[in-house]
């Protein structure tokens, strides 16, 4: 088999390509190994007769990662595999930035010591708001959360964890309409299809040696084929829940001190799961359900079911994205930028501002949005016409190629063996459209009004 692999941005790192298939044309020979594509829960499958795979504008390893254009993916005729890029906050765009990936997460919140390890976020390479001034007043504290691989418990402030619910309080379902592009699948079928590629891309392999064997892959086509939709109210997922002691800035209704964010695991009118916010006085909680229910059908991909993480609250100061800048000021930074750097090849130029002192990538409360793709409207309550405030985001990806340096310093060692399905860069494994971010807006007057979702 002969592939081509055409690249049309700047090469940055070499491909890896499946087993059995080599490069011929820009290519580096030398790569041997086994995958093309960052969405590592979906390998591409590949056919024969095979004669072409293109990458477009991006390349992917599993030691380094490029941001940009659609990822593609032929086995000849057919186009077997499209994956965005791992975009996020104001990541879109921004090409040829290496960053390493880093040792798989897997229960490293504790140190050997048994002690749990902080998240550090660098400090920002340029103070921004001395050199402009007019943004001093716009900072606001965000809290960066850093949900990595865990075990929480209910007690736990958690993401993909259990939550602390009384027995005696029904587990809330959406009746809403769903739009199923593709047959919805159960929890079980996302689990055994995560626990199934996860082994396979620990296992030590040979350089020419498949991901899959023929009865692996049978068996996730079959976990991936879904089902029927159902007609019944579908039970909601937990997503997460804060205890407002870990977590500073975040408020609630007198007396709360837990927030539970639940939501139903499939696409909705807005194309994103629809959320559920729970305030919660812990002390008011009796008996505990311990086997809540389980949504009947979710998203084909899994996309919506967290994996459960624990969290590392880290306050950070945040500006406003370029977006919700008045015009002339945006335009100022962006100049501004252009001058910050060299090689503005490699760099974000013009929008260091926005990639590098503006937005914080990843799960968090509070601060603001992260605008990237789309530009910000309106956003007021639907019952008394107050601005929205941002309360929760939640990200396809804590870093990217165009958020390298917002690493905590704590995640930064190379990989010493394989990388699994859960990437160091997504413990929860929540993908959110093309690895863009949902945040939950809620209105400053009255936690009882209506929260706003969004997807930016
Ligand atoms: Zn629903
Ligand atoms: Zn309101």
């Amino acid at each position: 088999m002969i592939l081509t692999v055409q690249r049309p941005q700047p090469p940055a790192t070499a491909a890896v390509l499946p087993a059995g298939w080599t490069v011929k044309g820009t290519g580096n020979q030398v790569d041997t190994g086994t995958t093309i594509n960052e969405y590592r829960g979906d390998p591409p499958q590949l056919t024969e007769p095979c004669n072409q795979m293109r990458v477009s504008g991006l390349v992917f390893s599993q030691g380094y990662k490029v941001s940009g254009a659609m990822n593609e993916v032929y086995d000849g005729e057919h186009m077997v595999s499209s994956r965005g890029p791992g975009s996020h906050s104001g990541g879109a765009g921004r090409q040829g930035c290496r960053i390493p990936l880093v040792e798989s997460a897997r229960d490293s919140q504790v140190a050997a010591e048994g002690a749990p390890m902080p998240r550090t976020t660098p400090p920002r390479p340029v103070d921004i708001a001395s050199v402009f001034p007019e943004l001093a007043p716009l900072a606001r504290q965000a809290v960066r959360l850093h949900p990595r691989a865990g075990r929480p418990s209910v007690h736990d402030s958690s993401v993909g964890g259990p939550l602390l619910w009384p027995v005696d309080e029904p587990w809330p379902a959406c009746a809403e309409e769903h739009h199923n592009w593709q047959p919805p699948v159960s929890l079980g079928d996302v689990r055994r299809k995560r626990a199934l590629l996860e082994a396979a891309w620990l296992r030590p392999r040979e350089p020419h040696e498949n991901l899959l064997d023929p009865g692996q892959r049978a068996y996730l086509d079959e976990l991936r084929a879904g089902h029927p939709a159902h007609t019944g109210p579908n039970a909601l997922l937990p997503v997460a829940q804060l205890y407002l002691r870990d977590v500073p800035q975040l408020a609630g209704p007198e007396g709360a001190d837990l927030l539970q964010v639940l939501w139903c695991p499939l696409d909705h009118d807005n194309a994103l799961p629809a959320a559920r916010l729970v305030w919660r006085n812990t002390a008011s909680v009796g008996t505990l359900l311990t086997d809540p229910p389980e949504p009947a059908d979710v998203e084909h991909y899994g996309s919506y079911v967290p994996e459960p993480c624990v969290l590392h609250p880290e306050v950070v100061t945040e500006y406003p994205a370029p977006h919700e800048l008045p015009r002339e000021l945006a335009d100022r930074l962006y100049g501004w930028g252009e001058k910050q750097e060299e090689d503005q090849e490699e760099g974000p130029g013009g929008a260091y501002y926005q990639y590098e002192l503006s937005v914080a990538p990843g799960w968090k409360v509070g601060g603001w949005g992260p605008w990237s793709f789309r530009d910000p409207s309106p956003m007021h309550c639907a019952s008394c016409n107050a601005p929205y405030k941002p309360l929760f985001t939640i990200d396809s990806g804590e870093w990217d190629g165009g958020s390298g340096s917002w690493i905590p310093l704590e995640d930064r060692e190379e990989p010493s063996g394989p990388v699994g399905l859960r990437r160091p860069a997504d413990p929860p494994m929540v993908q959110i459209g093309r690895s863009y971010s949902m945040q939950i807006y809620i209105c400053p007057t009255s936690f009882d009004h209506p929260h706003l979702e969004v997807m930016q």
